[in-house]
């Protein structure tokens, strides 16, 4: 767990609805980011997987989505649609990083699941380890995300 950041109540105010974005990165979630951080890292290490096999499940799925220009593509189990907007968001976690405005769609043929994330959702995981609070748009559940992005365990070296 990393200390805890000086600016940390700046960027819990940031994290607000109508701050960064239109409906902020806690949904009607209670917690503190930390906490959430803290949770959601404690269930991936005890299922056994790392948070860098989601970012790269993730990475993947959406560089095969952007051939689609919009339209979904089929991939394997799944179909993935990418759109892109105009304009830049900024990471909440103040250290001046801007992603642009694309999101993904994935919808899991199997679980007949959808998930959906952003470029700056994917910044939050990878940099972070910052899956969103709850009932926010972008949250995503470390669970879902094993089951449907068929996440197993690393071999132990
Ligand atoms: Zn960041």
């Amino acid at each position: 767990m990393a200390k805890k950041d000086p600016r940390s109540a700046q960027i819990q105010e940031d994290m607000a609805p109508g701050s960064l974005t239109l409906v902020g990165f806690l949904g009607d979630d209670t917690r503190s980011y930390e906490a959430i951080i803290q949770q959601d890292e404690a269930i991936f290490q005890k299922e056994g997987i790392e948070i860098d096999q989601v970012v790269k499940a993730l990475k993947k799925l959406t560089f095969k989505g952007v051939d689609g220009l919009g339209e979904p593509v089929d991939v394997g189990d799944y179909e993935v649609s990418v759109d892109h907007f105009r304009g830049w968001l900024y990471c909440p976690f103040k250290h001046k990083k801007k992603v642009s405005k694309r999101n993904t769609t994935l919808y899991d043929k199997v679980t007949g699941k959808t998930i959906y994330w952003s470029d700056l959702s994917l910044h939050l995981i990878e940099d972070h380890h910052f899956f969103q609070g709850k009932g926010s748009h972008f949250r995503m559940e470390p669970e879902t995300l094993i089951e449907v992005l068929r996440l197993e365990p690393l071999d132990e070296k």
